[in-house]
């Protein structure tokens, strides 16, 4: 799911997603009402008893008379433990007519709160395969709130849409809600107007008009699912596909778009950009999970895209959000976060293969500046990981900096240090893996499959950038004499959950056309190491290709280019102020470092005329500091102290 902050404030604007330089703040689809719902996260006040086979879900539902909707949905299921009742989640808003057994018979219920209790006489044992329908209607807008069930407008037409995740299910169908349990199969009937059309998962085997009044279409999906990834779009949808070749395949994958009319024509043009994504994740990864069936594009109202299976809802098709949702299918459909703590397994994921799709197929200077722009994000607060500490919290489970920007760094910064080949079958292993495949995952299950596939131990990897917060301050300074660059860095961490940050420190060496990258791994807060270099050395740059989340300075000089005695300069010490006697003083450029190597002060000097000039140390603490002066041929050095 990706959401932008801005739509929460209310504006139903449509925003050029992904059309930004700076890092987008991502939110989930939230309200008051999630807070109630995660505190029951792992629904322990419900006793389903059983594993879920197969929903056949019957919906009619008419956007052009409103939200006002009704279901019949059958769940078959396999009595996990002897017992009198099996349990439903559903909202107490919604009304239950009649619930039904296999047979067809009336079955008597219960309702407490938002569960439903159903009984037969004589109970279930353990390992009988039975099922249960319900025939329910009402409102769901009502008690859904901001986004599980909408019934809205998109200026030429009515629209009901639903996005389940994380608890909203249970406000418009009964269900299993459930991170443990996926539903093997799924039937959606949608009962709508002739002239509208629904989406939902999986692929239609019927789509007809019954008795001139009324369409009917099918869905059938085939692959287990997560009950939040069930969903239905019905409004007058324009229809098209688009088809994906994949490598190694005769038949390409259709894709099948519905939009709405007044935007059919952008809207061909602009979803045939998510193909090559197909190819490309389905080449990275594993095939594309679905393939017997589908990807798609529903269009709908809400301010983001959501990852619905084989049929992602989307507020438009901009080449970010389109690939952030299909990566979804991949790591969040295929393979699910077991808890809501494991949410970065869907949203780092997605957030990653975003900039993944920008380095393949556009430029990896581009996904630098995307990598660049989510680093200044995550640093913007010295806290936070991508382990949510607080799950009864809202903004720091759905968070953007967090959840999505961390999460993503880290799987970039882990893809650096495995290399890419180890990377990417870890991943296979994590997406093909025994217990996960079309199932749920956990972070431990990500760390066993790429430690397998890698062979390294991960534990200190893991426990530092998930659950650690914050990332290294670094200073860094260098000096050259003659061939012998020593370099010097000093950490401080940002929160005190990490007292050491393990990282490897990418510096480039530039100087006379030559460059030399350096990987260096302290292994203490302050250390230091020398290395012979055989040009003179300019500058030294961080990072150049974008691989360290840390928030980094770096000082240092050639001193191999530094003329002692070429200026005068007194008092020294002084208390504040000194006097600097040079011939040419427009000509230089002067510079103040602190004892570590930190650049503490630029003087400008331009314009000046006058042989002496007056240099204020300013606010700066009492100390020793180094005046570094260029003039354009040569470097010098003088050291200052200041009282
Ligand atoms: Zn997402």
């Amino acid at each position: 799911m990706r959401k932008w902050i801005g739509m929460l404030l209310g504006l139903l604007l449509v925003l050029p997603l992904g059309a930004q330089e700076v890092p987008e703040s991502l939110v989930c689809k939230e309200h008051d009402r999630i807070q109630t719902q995660l505190s029951r996260r792992n629904n322990s006040g419900v006793k389903h008893g059983y594993l879920i086979d197969y929903n056949r879900c019957k919906w009619w539902v008419n956007p052009i008379k409103g939200a006002y909707f009704k279901g019949d949905v059958v769940a078959h299921f396999t009595v996990i433990n002897t017992t009198d009742s099996v349990g439903f989640d559903l909202s107490s808003n919604l009304q239950v007519d009649r619930v039904y057994g296999m047979g067809g018979q009336s079955l008597s219920y219960r309702r407490t709160g938002n569960q439903l209790y159903v009984f037969k006489s004589g109970g279930w044992v353990t390992g009988e395969r039975d099922s249960v329908g319900i025939v329910y209607q009402g409102n769901p807008s009502n008690g859904g709130g901001f986004g599980y069930f909408v019934h809205d407008n998109h200026m030429k037409g009515p629209i009901v849409h639903t996005l389940s995740e994380p608890y909203g299910a249970q406000y418009w169908w009964p269900c299993k809600q459930s991170l443990h349990d996926k539903i093997d199969s799924l039937d959606v009937w949608v009962y709508t107007d002739t002239s509208l059309k629904a989406a939902s998962n999986g692929v239609v085997v019927r789509n007809e008009v019954l008795g001139d009044t009324q369409r009917l279409m099918v869905w059938k999906h085939r692959y287990p699912i997560a009950t939040y990834l069930v969903a239905i779009a019905v409004t007058n949808y324009s229809e098209y596909t688009q088809y994906a070749p994949l490598v190694g395949r005769t038949k390409p994958l259709p894709v099948l778009n519905y939009v709405f009319p007044q935007f059919r024509v952008d809207s061909e043009r602009e979803t045939k950009d998510v193909l090559p994504m197909i190819r490309l994740f389905d080449s990275l990864f594993v095939p594309y999970p679905f393939e017997k069936e589908k990807y798609g594009h529903a269009q709908f109202t809400w301010g983001g895209g959501m990852e619905h299976q084989t049929m992602s809802f989307m507020v438009n098709f901009s080449y970010d959000l389109m690939a952030h949702e299909l990566a979804h299918q991949w790591f969040g459909d295929m393979v699910t976060c077991g808890t809501w703590q494991d949410l970065w397994l869907n949203e780092g994921f997605a957030t990653y293969l975003t900039v993944m799709t920008t380095e393949y197929l556009k430029s990896k200077e581009e996904s630098y500046g995307k990598l660049r722009g989510m680093r200044s994000n995550i640093t913007g607060n010295d806290d936070g990981s991508v382990f949510p500490r607080d799950t009864l919290n809202v903004g720091s489970l759905f968070n953007g900096r967090l959840t999505y920007n961390k999460g993503a760094w880290v799987l970039h910064m882990l893809r650096d240090k495995l290399g890419d080949s180890l990377f990417f079958e870890g991943c296979r292993q994590y997406l093909k893996g025994k217990n996960t495949t079309y199932g749920f995952a956990q972070t431990r299950d990500l760390e066993f499959y790429i430690e397998q596939a890698s062979g390294r131990n991960l534990d200190t990897f893991f426990q530092q950038w998930y659950y650690g917060e914050g990332f290294p301050y670094l200073k860094i300074n260098w000096k050259q004499k003659g061939q012998t660059v020593t370099l010097g860095c000093q950490q401080t961490p940002s929160h005190s959950s990490v007292p050491y940050w393990h990282v490897r420190i990418p510096l480039l060496l530039r100087g006379e056309g030559k460059e030399k990258l350096v990987l260096w791994e302290p292994k203490q807060l302050e250390a230091e190491m020398k290395m012979a270099v055989d040009f003179e050395v300019d500058t030294v740059i961080f990072d150049p290709y974008v691989r360290l989340l840390a928030k980094v300075s770096v000082g240092g000089m050639n001193l191999n280019k530094v003329q002692e005695n070429a200026f005068v300069l007194f008092p020294n010490p002084t208390n504040g102020n000194f006097v600097l006697y040079a011939r040419n003083p427009s000509a230089v450029v002067m510079e103040v470092y602190d004892a570590v190597g930190q650049k503490v002060l630029a003087i400008d000097t331009k314009g000046r005329e006058s042989k002496q000039l007056i240099v204020s140390l300013g606010d700066l603490s009492a100390g020793t500091y180094f005046l570094r002066i260029n003039d354009g041929n040569f470097v010098y050095s003088y050291k200052l102290l200041k009282n």
